[in-house]
C-alpha cells in the first residue's frame, strides 16, 4: 500500500520518514551544518537563485546554507503538509514568526488589510491591533466577514475552537464569504487529527508547533502548511527574514508527528469526561467546552471537527475565583502553553490575553486547562480541590 494513502495514523507513524530505509537509517539523523560543500561556482550559483527565491533543493543542487535549506526541517514540513492534505509546508522559529511570515508576504504582494475573528490567540491580536507589520485589521464575527472585504484585503484570519473561549467557527462559511480571499485558519487547538481546514476550502494552516505537534513543552516552532504559491512566498520570507527552526528542534517535531494521533485522542477522551464531572460543581459558573450538550450549536463536531480537543474554559464568575483556582492545583501546572502531554492551567485574561483591548479580553473569571495524559480520576480530584478553594473565594452574587 501507497503510505500516502493509509489511514492519518499510518501516516503519522510514518510521517516525515520517506527515504530513510533506503540509506540505511531506523530513526532521521540530525544534520547541524550551517554550510554546505558547493560541487563548483556555477552549480552552487543556481542552487543559492533557487533556494533563496522558495524553490526545492535539486538532487544536483548542494543546500548551500542552512537559511536556505535543512534537511531535517524538511523532514518535519513534509511529515505536516502530509496529514494536512497540503502541497507543502514551511516551517518558523515559532508559531508567531509563522504567522509573522504570511503577513509579511501579503503586505509585500499589495494586500494589507486583514479581515479577522475574534476572540484570537493573545499575540496573534496584539501584532494585528498595534500594525507593527504594516497591516491595517478590520475585527468581525462570522456573520460579518462577507461585509469586511476590501478590494486590498489579503487574508481573512481565524481560530476554530478559539482562544481561550472554544467556540467553534463554521470554516465553510467563512471560506464562501471570504470570495476569494485566502482564509487561514490557525488549527492549533484541533490538530490535522481532528480538523483539517484545507479539506473545508481553507487555503492556509498555521501552528504552533510549540503545543501539540512537539507535544512535550520541550520544544518552540511554527509552521504554515499551504499551496504550492504560498510556500514559494514564504520561503523566501523565511530566507530573507532569518525565523529559522534549529534541526534539533525540527527533530523533535518530526518525532511529534509521529505520535499526533494517540496523544491527541487520549488527551480529547480525558477532556470530554472531565467536561461532564465539572458540570456538578457549584464554582464552575459555566463549563466551555464543545463537546458539552448545547455548546455546538452549528453541529460542526463530526461535520467540520472530528472532536471537541482536549482543551476547556472554566468561568469561576470572578477574577478573585479564578486566581484562587489557578493557585490551588498542586497536580496540575500552573503556566501558559497547551497541548502537551502533562496538564497545565492559566488565567488568559491575566496572562496571554493581557495585551488584548480591553473590550475583548476573555472574562476575568475564565481559567484554562490542557488536558494532558494523566489519569482522568487523578485529574478530577485535583480540579474539584481547585473548584472547592475557588468556592470561598467567589462574591456571595455568583455563587447563588
Ligand atoms: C501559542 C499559540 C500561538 C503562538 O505560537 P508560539 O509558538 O508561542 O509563537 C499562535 N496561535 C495559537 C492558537 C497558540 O496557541
Amino acid at each position: 500500500m501507497m503510505r500516502d494513502e493509509a489511514h492519518l495514523d499510518t501516516r503519522a507513524v510514518n510521517a516525515g520518514m520517506e527515504g530513510l530505509r533506503e540509506s540505511g537509517h531506523h530513526a532521521p539523523p540530525i544534520d547541524f551544518s550551517t554550510t554546505y560543500p558547493l560541487p563548483d561556482v556555477e552549480h552552487g550559483g543556481d542552487a543559492y537563485e533557487a533556494l533563496a527565491s522558495g524553490g526545492d533543493l535539486q538532487p544536483e543542487h548542494s543546500a548551500v546554507y542552512q537559511r536556505l535549506w535543512q534537511p531535517g526541517v524538511a523532514r518535519f514540513e513534509d511529515g505536516l503538509a502530509g496529514l494536512e492534505g497540503a502541497d507543502g509546508a514551511v516551517a518558523f522559529a515559532t508559531g508567531m514568526a509563522a504567522l509573522t511570515a504570511c503577513l509579511l508576504a501579503t503586505v509585500t504582494a499589495g494586500r494589507p488589510h486583514i479581515v479577522a475573528l475574534r476572540p484570537l490567540y493573545g499575540g496573534t491580536d496584539h501584532v494585528l491591533e498595534t500594525g507593527l507589520l504594516g497591516t491595517t485589521v478590520t475585527w468581525v464575527t462570522a456573520d460579518e466577514v462577507a461585509a469586511a472585504i476590501r478590494p486590498h484585503t489579503g487574508l481573512v484570519l481565524l481560530e476554530s475552537p478559539a482562544n481561550p473561549t472554544l467556540e467553534l467557527t463554521d470554516i465553510r462559511r467563512v471560506v464562501a464569504d471570504a470570495d476569494g480571499v485566502p482564509v487561514l485558519v490557525d488549527n492549533t487547538f484541533a490538530t490535522p487529527v481532528l480538523q483539517r481546514p484545507l479539506e473545508l476550502g481553507a487555503t492556509i494552516v498555521l501552528h504552533s508547533a510549540t503545543k501539540y505537534l512537539g507535544g512535550h513543552g520541550d520544544v518552540m516552532g511554527g509552521v504554515v502548511a499551504t499551496n504550492r504559491e504560498w510556500v514559494t512566498r514564504l520561503r523566501q520570507v523565511r530566507a530573507l527574514t532569518g525565523a529559522l527552526l534549529h534541526p534539533l528542534a525540527a527533530y523533535l517535531l518530526q518525532r511529534g508527528l509521529r505520535t499526533l494521533p494517540v496523544r491527541v485522542r487520549a488527551q480529547q477522551a480525558t477532556a470530554g469526561m472531565l467536561a461532564e464531572r465539572l458540570l456538578v460543581h457549584p464554582a464552575a459558573v459555566r463549563v466551555l467546552y464543545p463537546g458539552l450538550p448545547g455548546q455546538d450549536p452549528a453541529g460542526l463536531i463530526g461535520t467540520q471537527a472530528e472532536g471537541a480537543g482536549s482543551l476547556i474554559a472554566i468561568n469561576l464568575g470572578s477574577y478573585e475565583a479564578a486566581v484562587r483556582f489557578t493557585e490551588s492545583c498542586e497536580l496540575i501546572t500552573h503556566a501558559v502553553s497547551l497541548g502537551g502531554i502533562d496538564s497545565l492551567v492559566q488565567h488568559p485574561a491575566s496572562l496571554t490575553h493581557r495585551p488584548v483591548a480591553p473590550g475583548a479580553r476573555p472574562g476575568a473569571g475564565i481559567v484554562r486547562v490542557s488536558v494532558g495524559l494523566e489519569h482522568v480520576d487523578d485529574l478530577t480530584a485535583d480540579l474539584f480541590a481547585a473548584l472547592d478553594a475557588a468556592l470561598l473565594a467567589q462574591p456571595q452574587a455568583a455563587r447563588a
